[in-house]
């Protein structure tokens, strides 16, 4: 058995997946680096998509970029691994797959998304897209996972501002309950359950942060974490790769919005957000895609562990109204 092939493993009794990586060992393993990796980004893997001052341009052309997708150098999943379907053994069943998981990295080491200006955000949503839809092409990619870590206590392992992209060759459960809620929801109703929330939201009010004309965040009535915020478009649509031109500049805005309220309101907090967008196996049209995004303060104890539930001390319409008044 090859010791560095990823697998992942099939917990019957949670009903969950884990993702085996060996590989990602060797992260832990390298020497202490002298300086920023993506500072010198020519000593990292060879770019699969450049950004110059929003112009895509050529991959062997590094000399202006200013966003940049690059491979992993410790990736989750490597693409041409061959894949195996499910093996089952008993109460035992485990997959091995190839994936991409790729690096989107802005250029300035000392801004984070929130001090960028909103052309350079728009470039890493580009960057989401463009992945996104490129990824259709490859069977193993069944689900696009969009995450962005900032901070030793959101688990980034450098400080340099980067988003990461990984394809899994399923749908994990957490996300699927929440498809299946969008599809319960509507069969039982004729409506989505997100266009419904948004109405919800727009009418009790309290609880929105920000809203522009494509755009509505807020704290949901019920957060998993303290100050978690949902961006979601106000047009319904399943797949975050079918945003417009004009929606991605709104979508720069409202996060731009946000993520200024956590630096000033949180004191530059560490923090993660998440891309929930409609998984490429198959269409999803009652799902309506969306970013968590939450800022990280304690490590969680035994009772958020166990129960995966957090304790917030602060009602989710005060976590909003503080939130609203950091301008
Ligand atoms: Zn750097
Ligand atoms: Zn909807």
């Amino acid at each position: 058995m090859n010791k560095k092939e990823t697998e992942l493993r099939y917990d019957s009794i949670s009903d969950d997946w884990v993702i085996i990586s060996p590989i990602r060992a060797d992260r832990l393993k390298k020497k202490a680096i002298i300086g920023c990796p993506f500072c010198s980004i020519e000593t990292q893997e060879k770019p699969v998509l450049v950004y110059s001052n929003g112009v895509r341009s050529d991959t062997k052309d590094l000399k202006n970029w200013t966003t940049v997708v690059i491979p992993n150098k410790y990736p989750i999943f490597v693409p041409f691994q061959k894949s195996k379907e499910k093996m089952e053994e008993n109460i035992y069943s485990k997959i091995k797959s190839g994936g991409f998981h790729e690096l989107i990295v802005t250029k300035d080491h000392e801004k984070s998304l929130a001090l960028l200006p909103l052309d350079k955000i728009k470039e890493v949503l580009n960057c989401y897209q463009e992945r996104i839809i490129e990824f259709k092409d490859y069977d193993f990619v069944k689900n696009v996972v969009v995450f962005h870590n900032n901070g030793k206590e959101a688990g980034a392992s450098q400080t340099h501002p980067h988003s990461q992209i990984l394809t899994i060759p399923l749908v994990d459960k957490e996300f699927r309950i929440v498809l299946e809620n969008h599809e319960n929801y509507f069969i039982k109703n004729n409506e989505c359950l997100r266009c419904k929330t948004n109405k919800e939201e727009k009418k009790f009010k309290k609880r929105i942060v920000f809203e522009n004309k494509d755009f509505i965040a807020y704290i949901p009535f019920a957060p998993k974490f303290t100050y978690q915020t949902i961006i979601t478009p106000k047009r319904h649509f399943s797949r975050f790769e079918e945003i417009t031109e004009e929606e991605k500049e709104s979508l720069a805005e409202i996060f731009k919005e946000i993520l200024s309220k956590f630096y000033k309101g949180l004191n530059n907090p560490s923090y993660n957000f998440f891309l929930h967008t409609a998984p490429l196996d198959k269409e999803y049209p009652n799902f309506h895609w969306y970013f968590s995004v939450f800022p990280r303060k304690a490590a969680l104890a035994g009772f958020e562990m166990g129960a995966q539930m957090e304790i917030p001390s602060i009602y989710p319409e005060d976590q909003a109204s503080f939130l609203r008044n950091q301008k």
